[in-house]
């Protein structure tokens, strides 16, 4: 495994306990993911070295202090190379733990997380319902206040761990307010505890891979859940289901990192020993670009991975932690790993489509992680929507003007002076909008691009901007609350004389 500079020395140590420990337990592993059962054994072994506590402070019985993100990432990264042990264990940290630890009171650290810490009560998240998926703040499950309880009715789906698990992380809604809903005020985050009244499985999912994991669907009909167990305040819950993302996301990576080296070594292993017109397959160019492109993918992935759980550590990553980061770990690892497995399956030919070597249950197991934690496309949605916000500086907008001997645009960063400035009237504005078609021919041009070169309000320059749009000298362009965006002149007006 790799071990990064910044590490401690006991996140170091662990790393080579942790493959050591894989090492060991992996046919135990293989076995019960044959016999399609949780792998109790490999699990108690994990809860047996603390690991369980790597998130939880000293006083409530973890390592918290030495291990931390970038701790549970490792033991992670070295246990998902047992099947499902990695699944569990990380649904575990972003399942309770994590949201327990950063959220809660002191009375329900104490409540919950020694527990936790050994394993003897293991985490699962409910988000997921019937109804919601990729639109998470859409949760319908509901929450009503009655006294000193609330009563929670609804069914969450695809939770992983369940049954198994004796505490969820679970979303519901607590608002049918528009205005909290437009807030993101609507959800209220909850502990429920296995064996409270009316909370039952209702439905195992046959899964398409991992072997041995339980996930299905809860039932929640009237259960009574103490006030005492609702994590910070009504109204919480979307601000701490996205903190709990950004850790799901992390951890949920790095367990991909463990998984894709499993098929780096299989295809390595069977290409060499193979042999196939008098030469190992390994010796096929082919074959050597294949595991090249997967090593690279993997150490690109590992550095993400550790950068995103670092940046958690120190509470770095901006006004939202670090979203980016996790976002981008997880969307790359996850495509990387489906990638890996398919092509050390091609490495392996026959071989490798065959359940008698690892890499089927890789490539079985690898789609789900471009859905599980938020699909690709949202990942690509969040890096889109919210990276092109937080990059703002970064990628500024240039300011182009024409160069007067080449005749071709050149970019420039600075501000024009204010006393370069024009002052805002329709002559002026055209005089913008047509030195814009010059540069910039087929763009509009925001009302930011507008005031760069003119002096005045917003106000002003709109009240402008309807006065040409009236005399079909500019073409507005309107949002769905009617305000001006973006403006472009038509073609006659850049006949009109503008200088
Ligand atoms: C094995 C497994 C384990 C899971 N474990 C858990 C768990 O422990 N706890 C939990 O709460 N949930 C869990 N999930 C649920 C998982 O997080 C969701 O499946 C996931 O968020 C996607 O939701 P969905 O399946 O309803 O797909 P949908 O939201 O219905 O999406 C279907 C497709 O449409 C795309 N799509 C949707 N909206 C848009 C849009 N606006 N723009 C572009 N594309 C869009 C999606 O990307 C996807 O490709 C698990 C799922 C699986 C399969």
């Amino acid at each position: 495994m790799d071990k990064f500079p910044w590490w401690n020395e006991t996140q170091k140590k662990l790393a080579d306990e942790v493959e050591a420990f894989a090492d060991q337990y992996y046919p135990d592993a293989e076995e019960a993911a044959w016999r399609k059962q949780t792998p109790w054994k490999v699990l108690n072994a994990v809860k047996e070295k603390g690991w369980f506590g790597a998130l939880i402070p000293k006083r409530y019985g973890g390592m918290r202090e030495e291990l931390a993100i970038t701790g549970a990432c490792i033991i992670n990264e070295g246990i998902s190379r047992l099947g499902v042990v990695g699944t569990i264990y990380g649904g575990s940290q972003f399942g309770g733990v994590h949201q327990i630890e950063t959220f809660g009171t002191d009375e329900q650290r104490e409540r919950w997380l020694p527990a936790m810490a050994t394993g003897e009560k293991i985490g699962a998240i409910c988000i997921t319902e019937p109804p919601v998926g990729s639109d998470a703040a859409a949760v319908a499950t509901e929450a009503k206040l009655e006294g000193d309880y609330y009563i929670i009715n609804g069914k969450k789906r695809f939770t992983t761990g369940l049954g198994i698990a004796d505490i969820y992380m679970l979303y519901a809604r607590t608002s049918q307010d528009p205005k909290d809903r437009a807030a993101n005020r609507h959800l209220t985050a909850f502990i429920v505890e296995k064996g409270m009244k009316g909370f039952t499985v209702e439905k195992i999912n046959e899964l398409c891979g991992g072997d041995g994991l339980l996930n299905g669907y809860l039932n929640l009909d009237e259960v009574k859940v103490p006030v005492g167990n609702r994590l910070a305040g009504e109204g919480d819950g979307w601000t701490i289901m996205m903190s709990g993302l950004n850790v799901e996301r992390t951890i949920a990576s790095s367990q991909l990192l463990g998984q894709m080296k499993e098929s780096i070594r299989f295809a390595h292993f069977h290409s060499q020993r193979r042999v196939q017109f008098d030469q190992p397959t390994m010796l096929a160019q082919t074959n050597q670009f294949k595991i090249a492109d997967m090593i690279m993918r993997l150490k690109t992935c590992t550095l993400l991975v550790y950068y995103a759980a670092h940046l958690l550590d120190i509470g770095g990553g901006g006004p939202y932690g670090p979203v980016i980061e996790a976002t981008a770990a997880k969307l790359m690892t996850s495509e990387s790993y489906v990638w890996t497995s398919a092509n050390a399956m091609q490495v392996m030919g026959g071989d490798g489509w065959t359940r008698f070597y690892p890499v089927e249950a890789a490539y079985r197991a690898s789609k789900v992680t471009e859905i599980a934690a938020g699909t690709s496309e949202v990942m690509r949605m969040i890096l889109y929507r919210l990276g092109t916000r937080l990059m703002e500086n970064e990628i500024k907008p240039p300011r182009r003007v024409i160069h007067p001997e080449l005749k071709v645009p050149l970019d420039y960063f600075d501000k024009v002076p204010d006393s370069e400035k024009m002052k805002i009237t329709e002559e002026s504005v055209l005089q913008v909008l047509a030195e814009n078609y010059r540069v910039n021919p087929g763009l509009y041009m925001s009302r930011e691009d507008l005031l760069m070169y003119l002096k005045g309000t917003e106000e002003e320059l709109d009240e402008v901007l309807m006065e040409l749009e009236e005399k079909k000298l500019a073409v507005l362009s309107r949002d769905r609350r009617g305000v001006i965006k973006l403006r472009m002149p038509p073609t006659p007006a850049l006949r009109k004389p503008t200088r």
